[in-house]
């Protein structure tokens, strides 16, 4: 079981890992490499490093939380459950266990489909590896907004009747899956996943899967306090829920790297502290 989980591979989140080491508690940074920081070409306000890019200061933040000895690991965490007192967090076919979370999530949050939130597990699925066979021998869907979004396909295509993928494919797609050129709209269905409406036509499918580089934060922990689109933070970036802690862009304004990283640190502070 690990001290403290961060969601997010961003300043806030390496700057969360390396407050935590310093507090000798393990933690483990989840998320994508190359997240909104990457694509700065050029920061001149962040203390100590001016004119570093994004991609250099992210690269160094990575090394510095790997060098502390905080563990990370690419992917994107789809739910976190409350296991009362602990926490689980699934990625993939796979769980993590923590007793802390620090959500480090960003400011950008997907848009959801209508009817995607309505038939979450009613059809619509975030993981193939989970649920690929519950759709053994049915045809589904591959909406791709992420990287992990081939290799689900190509998993799925090894176990439903057909898959059909709607987005550009950045790998090699297995032989029997269909790309499709048009747009998702809306997902339809009343008690479960019957058609996606794609480019105003109603294309019929047992199920949904879609797979991004973020989770909606209300699929991600149904019940967090928002202000607007922000996470509800105190001054120690405790969120609503005893033993989560948000901090950076997920917070609010202003979108800064000195912010994230500042409320990272209290983050882990405030994490490490409640381990006592
Ligand atoms: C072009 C550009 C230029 C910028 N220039 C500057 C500048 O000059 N100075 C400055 O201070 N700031 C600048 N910024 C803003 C700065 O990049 C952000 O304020 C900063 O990156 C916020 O850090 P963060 O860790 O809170 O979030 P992010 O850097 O957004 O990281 C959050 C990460 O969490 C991931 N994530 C979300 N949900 C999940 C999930 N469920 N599972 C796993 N991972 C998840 C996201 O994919 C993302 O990679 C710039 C931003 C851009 C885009």
């Amino acid at each position: 079981m690990l001290d403290i989980a961060i969601i997010g591979a961003g300043p806030a989140g390496y700057s969360a890992a390396i407050n935590a080491r310093k507090r000798d508690k393990s933690a483990l940074v989840i998320g994508q490499s190359g997240g909104w920081l990457a694509r700065a070409e050029r920061i001149d306000n962040y203390p100590g490093l001016p004119g570093v890019s994004g991609a250099q200061l992210l690269e160094t933040m990575r090394a510095q939380a790997e060098a502390m000895g905080a563990q990370t690991r690419p992917g994107v965490v789809h739910q976190v459950m409350d296991m009362g007192g602990t926490f689980a967090l699934s990625l993939g076919g796979d769980f993590v266990e923590a007793r802390r979370i620090i959500l480090c999530t960003g400011a950008k949050q997907p848009r959801l489909l209508p009817g995607e939130e309505r038939l979450l597990g009613r059809g619509v699925s975030y993981c193939g590896t989970c649920d690929a066979m519950l759709y053994r021998g049915k045809d589904v869907a591959v909406i791709a907004q992420g990287p992990e979004a081939v290799s689900e396909a190509n998993f799925l295509a090894s176990v439903c009747g057909s898959v059909t993928f709607f987005g550009a494919p950045d790998a090699a797609l297995d032989a029997r899956i269909v790309v499709s050129d048009k747009k998702p709209e809306e997902i339809v269905g009343d008690a479960r996943v019957t058609a996606l409406r794609a480019s105003g036509e109603d294309m019929p499918f047992d199920g949904v899967f879609i797979f991004r580089e973020a989770m909606a934060l209300s699929a991600l922990l149904p019940g967090l306090a928002m202000d607007g689109a922000f996470i509800r933070v105190d001054r120690s970036m405790h969120t609503s829920v005893p033993g989560v802690f948000a901090a950076g862009d997920c917070t609010g304004l202003p979108l800064q790297v000195a912010k994230a990283v500042g409320e990272g640190c209290i983050a882990a502070l405030s994490a490490a502290q409640e381990l006592r």
